[in-house]
């Protein structure tokens, strides 16, 4: 049946868990809990990636996202009060670089929604690591804004840049838009990301079977030595909104197995410990990597679990840290930089949630896609947390 068809009841109401509340450490030992950049979690798990989510609103209604009977125009979107501003986000963020993170993403929702986004970036690229040097600070993008944008964002201090594209063919990208959205508006976007330096630019896929997994093959050609890494994400059941079935999802093999059919690829070695996507080369005629070609990335996080070596932090457009894509709960950080908290608390309470950290949803899940026994409660919607 095609999919829009589809009936599904979902009821309207506000996605988001009622967070934990973080008692506010009230007293500091400095010598013990001052940050090193050493912090790690109950498995061990060191903390290096923090994805800040800038808004939960986007002009795209992606059905595997923000499909379109849920997030209507009466859907309980954040009021503009109960957003981090700017400089509550940067306070944050020097917090959690202190504690050890490297790498900053800016998500949503649409991140360049998000009005003078360029000043945040600036505020977010003077931060140091602890060992002295620049973050890695980079942003996922739909694309929509990004001719207007892309000066503006590389000025303002932005490295790189990662764009979601869900097909070549421009009926099938306007349908997994669910907008109408045209999609040569998007590889301008990307163009124009290129021109200012914004690199090396990444484009993410969502396979989803029977919409869009036509667009394997044609996506590959196209972006075969261009230098923009193609990336294959595996659709998940993240949120509760999008109808997920195991039957939608195109395993990452299965993506490699019809590439190869054409293309001939070799595995690469990742580039760092948690990173994501399994990375594979284009082969030259005797089998080696050809750099020019360039390389492909699946991401498997429904099949193939990485959670064992999950850095990743996440905090939500109002505050709420997260510590899993799939938790129904947030810690409220929000209440804490809105009191009277200093910094030195402020780095406690982060040390106190992420060395309680035990979540590994996807390792927990079965192996035919179904859900691990929780809490009951819904999970997080993806457009809230960022992905
Ligand atoms: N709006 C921006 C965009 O689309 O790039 C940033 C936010 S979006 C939530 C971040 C990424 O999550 C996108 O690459 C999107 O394709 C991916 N995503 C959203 N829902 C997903 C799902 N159910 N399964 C896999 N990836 C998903
Ligand atoms: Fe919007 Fe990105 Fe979600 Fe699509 S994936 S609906 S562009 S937030
Ligand atoms: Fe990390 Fe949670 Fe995804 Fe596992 S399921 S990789 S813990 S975000």
């Amino acid at each position: 049946m095609p999919e829009k068809t589809q009936q599904r009841i979902v009821p309207l109401i506000d996605q988001r868990g009622k967070p934990h509340t973080i008692p506010v450490p009230k007293v500091i030992d400095d010598g013990q809990l001052q940050a090193n950049g050493l912090l790690s979690d109950a498995r061990g798990r060191p903390l290096r990636d923090l994805r800040i989510s800038v808004t939960d609103r986007c002009n795209f209604r992606c059905s595997y996202c923000m499909p379109k009977d849920v997030f209507t125009n009466d859907y309980p979107y954040l009021p503009h009060a109960s957003l981090l501003t700017f400089e509550e986000i940067t306070r944050i963020a020097r917090q959690f670089v202190a504690h050890g993170v490297q790498k900053i993403r800016l998500t949503g929702g649409e991140p360049l929604l998000r009005k003078n986004i360029e000043l945040l970036i600036q505020q977010l690229s003077s931060l140091r690591t602890t060992d002295g040097a620049a973050l890695d600070l980079t942003l996922t993008t739909n694309g929509s804004l990004l001719t207007r944008k892309a000066a503006a964002l590389k000025a303002a201090g932005l490295q790189r840049i990662t764009v979601s594209l869900d097909g070549l063919d421009d009926s099938v990208f306007r349908a997994m838009n669910d907008v109408d959205f045209p999609v040569q508006e998007v590889l301008d976007g990307i163009e124009a990301a290129r021109a200012v330096g914004l690199g090396p630019i990444k484009v993410n896929m969502v396979v989803k079977r029977g919409t869009n997994d036509n667009q394997i093959l044609p996506m590959a050609r196209h972006f075969k030595g261009s230098g923009v890494v193609l990336r294959f994400i595996e659709y998940m059941d993240v949120g509760a909104t999008n109808g997920w079935r195991m039957n939608d999802v195109v395993p990452s093999a299965e993506v490699v197995k019809r590439l190869q059919q054409e293309l001939t690829l070799i595995p690469l070695e990742a580039t760092q410990p948690g990173e994501t996507a399994q990375r594979w080369g284009y082969a030259d005629a005797s089998g080696q990597h050809d750099k020019e070609a360039g390389e492909i990335g699946v991401i498997s996080s429904v099949t193939q679990a990485f959670c064992s070596d999950c850095n990743r932090a996440r905090l939500s457009t109002e505050g709420q840290i997260y510590l899993c894509l799939f938790a129904s709960q947030g810690h409220n950080l929000r209440d804490l930089v809105r009191g009277d908290c200093t910094d030195a608390q402020l780095s406690a309470a982060i040390s106190h949630i992420w060395t309680g950290r035990s979540d590994r949803y996807s390792e927990l899940r079965g192996s035919e896609g179904s859900a691990p026994p929780g809490d009951g409660q819904r999970r997080v919607e993806m457009s809230y947390i960022g992905g």
